[in-house]
């Protein structure tokens, strides 16, 4: 099917769905820029429909499942990776130390 712009992805999709379903039919359309067109509608030919939103759903799956879930948690490190440095120079804790234990 030759048309002046690139098909949308949904237009790919209902393609596709096309060849799928109607049996003896091979709609070839270039290749898509894979962007969904806001204005895009579904046909109104159920099987077909379900086709497409089958694949959209299916996509939505793969793309939450790429995307590396991380919460702000993630990003403190532990409390124990910390290293613990003394709030006193050695001689002061040293002297601290003398006092405390009445040395
Ligand atoms: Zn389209």
């Amino acid at each position: 099917m030759g048309v002046s712009k690139a098909p949308c992805w949904p237009c790919e999709l209902f393609y596709g769905g096309l060849n799928e379903i109607i049996e003896g039919t091979e709609f070839v359309i270039d290749e898509g820029h894979r962007k969904p067109y806001p204005g895009w509608m579904f046909s109104g030919i159920a099987e077909l429909d379900q086709y497409v939103s089958k694949r959209v759903w299916e996509y939505m799956d793969e793309l939450l499942q790429s995307v590396r879930h991380l919460e702000r948690r993630d990003f403190v490190p532990p409390l124990l990776a910390i290293p613990m440095q003394p709030l006193l120079p050695s001689a002061a804790l040293e002297h601290l130390s003398e006092v405390l234990t009445d040395r």
